[in-house]
């Protein structure tokens, strides 16, 4: 029954052991594993990109954002996020190949000199564990839902038991929780009660960054974005249509809950969303959380499936071994780099379509404007369903290549 789940897991987790060990976390350390993975026509399935990563850069780390470093830094390397940003470089790699006659396996250039995505060919998504924010908070399985009464009246000393009497079963119900925090201008805020109450669910959350508020939503927030919208993002919509995940597989060992995934999802904004399939897989990734592995890896690997592929080490938001001094040394998925990628591919289309084409020195916050369509589709569900979400800072947008 588990079949399709398990191979999804199985086949990043092959890929992640494949790649060599630099950023990758000692025996004490723990990290998330995520990947895209590609389903062709033919049904064969294949890992697209991958990457690790569990932080997040705190907003007083952005605000000392040099200028030349502007657009380079990644503020987010959770590695649900830094899997799609390898995956927009996948699909500039692809549309390149399209677009320079050569066959892709996803892309075409349709009658009308479109490109489009052949229309049996789906994405799909894992991660490693459940995404961070609404999809992790759920009920704890009680051992006492199991084996009521008895085993606590073992288990407890004296003085206990009277309380567990007193309390009934809510004693020791608890909840999964979660680091990332309501944003504050939601109206729904966390009682922090103990046990159950510890957390509400359905406002949008901002990830823990070291001690410090981050300006990054939490996974789950995200995720729930690209479900509706689409994981293109805005740049890549200027030359392709909208590219909905398919479905979403969990690693196994690792708590887990449907109905959580299902509401982080979609169901806390509306019961009308479609919602993608959703698994938990039975593999587990041996580098997750738990055991001896008690500390967050600090560094990421991101991996995508380009012709010139090799994996990219990411520290802080920025590339491995990058200093100020050696400037032009920026991680391929930076806003910066996706920006140049964008701008050659948009120039190279012009060749093949006229109504493509963009002023010479354009900011990257330009040129999101630019996509007109995605703009739209994004604000009408800003009104609808994100009306929280705060806009990105224009001093982390308004740069030039
Ligand atoms: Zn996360």
């Amino acid at each position: 029954m588990n079949e399709f789940p398990n191979k999804v897991a199985k086949l990043c987790i092959e890929k992640y052991n494949a790649l060599k060990k630099t950023g990758k976390p000692t025996d004490i350390e723990w990290t998330i594993l995520s990947g895209i993975l590609l389903k062709t026509e033919c049904g064969s399935l294949s890992v697209v990109s991958l990457a690790t990563g569990t932080k997040c850069l705190g907003e007083s780390e952005l605000v000392k954002t040099t200028r030349c470093e502007k657009g380079c830094r990644l503020s987010d390397s959770h590695a649900e996020v830094l899997t799609r940003r390898a995956f927009l470089r996948y699909l500039y790699d692809q549309i390149d190949i399209v677009l320079s006659g050569s066959r892709s396996k996803i892309l075409f250039l349709n009658k009308e000199n479109k490109l489009e995505i052949y229309p049996n060919v789906s994405f799909h998504f894992f991660s490693s564990q459940s995404p961070c924010g609404d999809c992790s908070i759920f009920p704890k399985d009680n051992i006492e839902e199991e084996c009521p009464a008895k085993i606590r009246k073992i288990t407890c000393a004296d003085k206990d038991k009277l309380t567990l009497e007193l309390h009934g079963n809510d004693k020791n119900s608890d909840i999964y929780r979660t680091g990332a925090k309501c944003l504050k201008i939601e109206k729904l805020q966390d009682p922090k009660l103990p046990g159950v109450d510890y957390h509400i669910t359905g406002p949008l959350r901002t990830k823990p960054g070291r001690g410090d508020p981050t300006l990054s939503l939490s996974c789950s927030d995200k995720m729930a974005k690209w479900n509706m919208i689409g994981v293109q993002g805005s740049l890549l919509s200027l030359l392709i249509s909208q590219i909905k995940l398919e479905s979403i597989t969990i690693g196994g060992g690792c708590p887990f809950s449907l109905e959580a995934m299902e509401r982080g999802l979609c169901k806390r904004f509306s019961s009308k969303l479609h919602v993608p399939k959703i698994f938990q897989a039975d593999i587990a990734f041996a580098q997750r959380k738990g055991g001896k592995r008690i500390n967050p890896c600090p560094s990421s690997i991101i991996w995508c499936a380009v012709r010139k592929s090799d994996i990219e080490i990411a520290v802080q938001g920025r590339k491995q071994g990058a200093t100020k001094k050696r400037k032009g040394h920026n991680l391929l998925v930076s806003k910066r780099a996706l920006l140049e990628t964008c701008l050659k591919i948009c120039d190279k289309y012009k060749n093949i379509k006229t109504d493509i084409s963009h002023p010479k020195k354009i900011t990257y916050y330009d040129c999101k404007r630019w996509s007109v369509q995605y703009q739209s589709a994004w604000k009408q569900l800003k009104k609808e369903f994100f009306s929280s979400w705060p806009d990105k800072p224009l001093y982390l947008q308004d740069f030039i290549l």
